[in-house]
C-alpha cells in the first residue's frame, strides 16, 4: 500500500536520499540537552551543528523523528489534527541549499512524489518575507491568493526561548477547495491542515531576546507523517490512520464498544488512549520512569490519564475478566506490534516497557478510587458552597494539593474531573501548597524556566533533578517524594 504510514515515510526519506540527503536515524525522545524537557521536533538532534558547535557529518541530512508535544496534551481528541506523539518526517540542510531548493523540493515532493493535488495547496510565509514569495509566486506557480503573509506567532520558528531560528513558511491542505479563497482562514482547521513547515534557520535568538545571525543559513522542515497519512488515506482525522487505529480497535475491544458507531466523547476517549499509550511506550523505551519530576512526570500523567480514560470507557481490570489486573499492557502490545519502523529498538525492550506499566497502572488504581470518593465530596462541598456564598464552585488548593499529594492524583486529572462538573480548582493555591512543600524538602534542586515563545510552549526546559515552572498545560512544579 503505497499511502500506508510505512511507506510514506520511506517514500520521504526516499526522496530526499535522492537529493543527496543522507538518513540519519532519529534520535531519542530524551535529547542530548540538559536544557530541553523532550524532543519537540526533527531538528532538536541537529542543534549543535546549527549553532555551529560541532561539525557537520553531512551537508544535507534526512530523519523520521519521533516527538513528544506536552502542550498538545488538551488538544488530543479535540481536534482531528493533534498528537502527544508524533513522527515528524525532516529534512536538514547546515550551510547548504537555502529557501530556494527548500520550497521546489517541498512542492515537488508534495505534488509529484505524493500527488497532492495543486489546487488544494495553499502557502503561508512570514509577513515580510518576500523572497520566499517570489519563489513560490514566479517559480513554483502558486497563485497570490493561495499564499498568505502571517505573523511571528505562525511563521517565524524557535525552538525555545533561545537558540537556532528563523522565519517559515508552511504548506497547508485544503479540504474544501470548492469554498473558494475570498474568506479563507488557514487557522480553520475544519476546512485547512497545516502539514509541512520549511524553516529558514539563519538566526540564534539570544538571552536578552535579539536575534543574532547565524554563521550560516540553514534549513530544518518539519512534515507531520499522520497529517499527510491523514490527507492520503482519506480519513477525517490522524487516530483513524493505520499509524494509530489499531491501537484504538484494541482499547474498543477492551471495552466492548464500537468505535464506529461511539458517540463523539467515547470517541475522543479512544483517541486519548490510541494518543496516550503510544507516548508512554516510546518514552518508557527510551529511558524515561514514571516519577514525580521532569519527564518521568510527563510519562506519570499520561499513564494515569489513560487508566482514568480506561475506566470511564467501562474497562475493568484487565478487560478480559481479571478484576485485579491491568489493560494498559494489552494496549501496549499492539503500539509494540506497530513500533517496527518507528524504532526497531521498541520490541527488545517489551517485557521491560510491559512491567513498568503493568506496576504504574495497579498502583495508580490503588489510590484512585479512594481518591475518586474524596474527590466526590470535595465537588458536592463545592457546589453547595457556592449555593450558599453566591460564588462560582471551586475546589480549594488544600484540597487539590491533598488528593495530589496523598491519592496520586496529577492536579491536572484533578482539574478535569473538576472540570467535567463545572467545577474549578484553586490553581493558585494549589501552586503555593506545592511552594511550601517543595521549601520543605531536602531535596538538592536546580531552576530551570519553561520556554514560552509567543504564547506556544514549545520546548519545556528542566534540570535533572526538578521543576519549579510549569507552562499552561503540564509539566507542574514537583518534588520527588
Ligand atoms: P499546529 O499549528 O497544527 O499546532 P505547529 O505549527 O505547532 O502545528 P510545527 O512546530 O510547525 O507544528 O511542526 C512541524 C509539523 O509537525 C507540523 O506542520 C505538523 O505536520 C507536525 N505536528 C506538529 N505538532 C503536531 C502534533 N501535536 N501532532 C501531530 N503532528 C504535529
Ligand atoms: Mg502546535
Ligand atoms: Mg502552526
Ligand atoms: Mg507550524
Amino acid at each position: 500500500n503505497p499511502v500506508s504510514g510505512d511507506s510514506l515515510r520511506r517514500r520521504f526519506l526516499n526522496f530526499y536520499a535522492s537529493h543527496g540527503h543522507k538518513v540519519l536515524p532519529s534520535s531519542s525522545l530524551v535529547p542530548d540537552d540538559p536544557t530541553v524537557l523532550l524532543t519537540i521536533a526533527g531538528m532538536l538532534q541537529f542543534k549543535p551543528i546549527f549553532l555551529g558547535k560541532v561539525p557537520r557529518e553531512a551537508p544535507r541530512a534526512a530523519t523520521a523523528q519521533r516527538c513528544i508535544r506536552t502542550n498538545d496534551v488538551e488538544n488530543v481528541g479535540r481536534t482531528a489534527r493533534h498528537q502527544t506523539f508524533f513522527e515528524m518526517l525532516g529534512n536538514f540542510s547546515f550551510g547548504d541549499y537555502f529557501k530556494k531548493d527548500a520550497i521546489k523540493w517541498a512542492w515537488e515532493i508534495s505534488t509529484e512524489e505524493f500527488g497532492l493535488p495543486i489546487d488544494r495547496l495553499w502557502v503561508s510565509i512570514y509577513e515580510d518575507d518576500d523572497e520566499a514569495f517570489e519563489i513560490w509566486h514566479n517559480e513554483m506557480g502558486v497563485p497570490v491568493e493561495r499564499i498568505k503573509r502571517m505573523g511571528a506567532e505562525d511563521n517565524f520558528w524557535t525552538s525555545g526561548v533561545t537558540g537556532p531560528c528563523g522565519p517559515c513558511s508552511e504548506l497547508y491542505y485544503d479540504f474544501y477547495p470548492e469554498r473558494g479563497h475570498s474568506d479563507a482562514d488557514l487557522g480553520d482547521d475544519s476546512r485547512f491542515v497545516e502539514f509541512y513547515n520549511l524553516v529558514f534557520m539563519q538566526y540564534n535568538k539570544m538571552d536578552d531576546g535579539s536575534l543574532e545571525p547565524l554563521k550560516q543559513k540553514n534549513i530544518d522542515t518539519g512534515l507531520g507523517l499522520e497529517r499527510l497519512a491523514r490527507i492520503l488515506q482519506k480519513v477525517p482525522n490522524n487516530y483513524e490512520t493505520d499509524l494509530i487505529y489499531p491501537i484504538i480497535e484494541k482499547a474498543s475491544e477492551l471495552a466492548n464498544v464500537s468505535y464506529v458507531h461511539a458517540d463523539d466523547q467515547t470517541k475522543m476517549k479512544l483517541k486519548i488512549i490510541g494518543d496516550h499509550l503510544r507516548a508512554v511506550v516510546y518514552l518508557l523505551s527510551d529511558g524515561v520512569l514514571p516519577s514525580n519530576i521532569g519527564r518521568g512526570y510527563v510519562v506519570r500523567r499520561l499513564i494515569r490519564r489513560a487508566v482514568r480514560t480506561g475506566r470511564l470507557l467501562g474497562i475493568k481490570g484487565d478487560g478480559k475478566g481479571n478484576l485485579e489486573g491491568a489493560f494498559l499492557p494489552a494496549i501496549a502490545e499492539k503500539v509494540i506490534k506497530l513500533s517496527t519502523h518507528i524504532d526497531s529498538d521498541v520490541k527488545a525492550r517489551s517485557t521491560r516497557i510491559l512491567g513498568e506499566l503493568q506496576r504504574e497502572e495497579l498502583r495508580f488504581v490503588q489510590t484512585l478510587e479512594r481518591g475518586e470518593k474524596l474527590l466526590e465530596e470535595m465537588i458536592a462541598n463545592a457546589v453547595s458552597n457556592a449555593n450558599k456564598t453566591g460564588n462560582v464552585p471551586c475546589i480549594s488548593g488544600k484540597d487539590a494539593f491533598l488528593l495530589y499529594d496523598t491519592y496520586g492524583f496529577p492536579v491536572e486529572i484533578t482539574k478535569e474531573i473538576a472540570e467535567e462538573r463545572n467545577v474549578g480548582v484553586d490553581m493558585n493555591g494549589f501552586d503555593i501548597e506545592m511552594e511550601g512543600q517543595r521549601r520543605q524538602s531536602q531535596a538538592a534542586h536546580n531552576v530551570v524556566r519553561l520556554g514560552v515563545e509567543d504564547g506556544r510552549n514549545l520546548v519545556e526546559d528542566v534540570s535533572d533533578t526538578e521543576f519549579l515552572g510549569y507552562d499552561t498545560l503540564s509539566a507542574r512544579a514537583v518534588i520527588e517524594s
